[in-house]
């Protein structure tokens, strides 16, 4: 195996405590993440996108194993409980026992379905994240929050269930598109913009670097992020706090992402815009200075991410999804803003008209 730089990141939750692999070639690293099966059953949980890629190099490790997987089409609206009854109908016919294991092989998409699964059968079996997104390598596959949407809105279902272990082979973000690339970028920014201010000076540093993918650069970032996420999952591993913080941006957008039919923005493109948004209004409740404002958004765009909110977008109908996104007492919202770079905050009782007003400013 030839790995150029590598990491491991542990989180730490006691019994369920995992370590996270990051670097090149991982897949192929078979004695690794073999380590990690208990028992002889596998399903392989990936899509129709992702399993030509890289099912058959992940199945040589598979040697010996009584495995079959099962594809999802490629896309958000996969991710359903329908979805969840033919994977678990897949364990079924495999013949699964207590100690099988899931394997998850893609995006967050793939990730969040297939822990999803794992919690299911038998009442929860192990399952292993092999996240093939930026995305999901420095977010959705750490911190064991798995789930389907349903048609009333997005990841209404699911279930608290930590991996066995993440296997982030960089190698595998080879394929992936630039825009998702990016998108996944945001996320590593929205670590930093919360509470790690050293790492955003960092990150400013290297952006150019970033945005090249040059590789120990990446390693580094992803580590990084992940380093920071697996502290706040470590104190806060059911969001009865701080873990809210990890939502930076996401009010503003997911009103953004709602607005624009899934289709405008990509998720991390929304957050990119929504935290932009954040720093906006915290600035206008006088909790933080112009000069963080703008650094975020040279940060934003010097990785080519969006800073505009698409044109046509109305404030009205951001504010009216902006409320639907949480429970929010009449006439305030609850959002995560920040005291600046590195300090993020819950800030509860937010006026509707201070909202409004920022969003009017970025449709004009
Ligand atoms: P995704 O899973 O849809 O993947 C994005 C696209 O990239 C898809 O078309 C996919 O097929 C393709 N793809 C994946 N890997 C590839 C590769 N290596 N080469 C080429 N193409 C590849 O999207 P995502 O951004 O990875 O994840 C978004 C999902 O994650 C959402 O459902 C979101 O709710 C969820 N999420 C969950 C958490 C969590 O904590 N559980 C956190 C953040 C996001
Ligand atoms: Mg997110």
């Amino acid at each position: 195996m030839s790995t150029v730089t590598s990491e491991t990141i542990d989180v730490t939750l006691g019994e369920r405590s995992y370590p996270v692999w990051i670097g090149r070639g991982l897949l192929d690293d078979h004695i690794r993440w073999r380590g990690a099966l208990r028992g002889r059953h596998v399903l392989v949980i990936s899509n129709h996108t992702v399993a030509p890629l890289y099912l058959e190099r992940l199945s040589r490790g598979l040697d010996g194993l009584k495995w079959s997987s099962f594809l999802l089409d490629d896309g958000e609206a996969h991710k359903t409980f329908a979805n969840v009854g033919l994977a678990l109908d897949a364990l079924a016919t495999l013949g699964a026992t207590r100690d099988a294991c899931v394997i998850a092989l893609g995006g967050g998409v793939v990730g969040d379905l297939a822990g999803f699964t794992a919690a299911c059968w038998m009442r929860g079996i192990d399952f292993i994240q092999m996240p093939t997104t930026l995305l999901s390598m420095v977010d959705s596959s750490v911190g064991g929050k798995t789930g389907v949407n349903l048609p009333a809105g997005k990841n209404l279902v699911g279930a608290f269930h930590q991996p066995r272990a993440v296997i982030a082979d960089i190698g595998t973000l080879d394929s992936l598109p630039e825009r998702e690339y990016r998108a996944g970028l945001a996320e590593v920014i929205k670590g930093a913009a919360i509470g790690d201010a050293p790492f955003f000076a960092w990150l400013e540093a290297h952006a150019d670097a970033l945005r090249r993918r040059d590789e120990t650069t990446l390693v580094q970032a992803i580590a990084t992020k992940v380093r920071y996420k697996a502290g706040v999952v470590a104190r806060d591993e059911t969001e009865q706090g701080e873990r809210a913080l990890l939502n930076l941006g996401h009010t503003f957008g997911h009103a953004l992402e709602t607005a624009g039919h899934y289709t405008t923005l990509l998720h991390g493109e929304g957050v990119a815009v929504g935290m932009l948004l954040a720093a906006r209004l915290s600035e206008r409740l006088g909790m933080s200075t112009p000069a963080d404002t703008t650094r975020l958004e040279q940060l934003l765009q010097s990785v080519n991410l969006p800073t505009r909110v698409p044109s046509g977008f109305d404030p009205d109908q951001l504010l009216a999804l902006m409320r639907l996104d949480k429970k929010n007492t009449a006439g305030t919202l609850r959002l995560i803003l920040w005291r600046g770079i590195g300090h993020a905050e819950i800030v509860s009782g937010v006026n509707e008209n201070d909202v409004l007003a920022v969003l009017r400013d970025a449709t004009k």
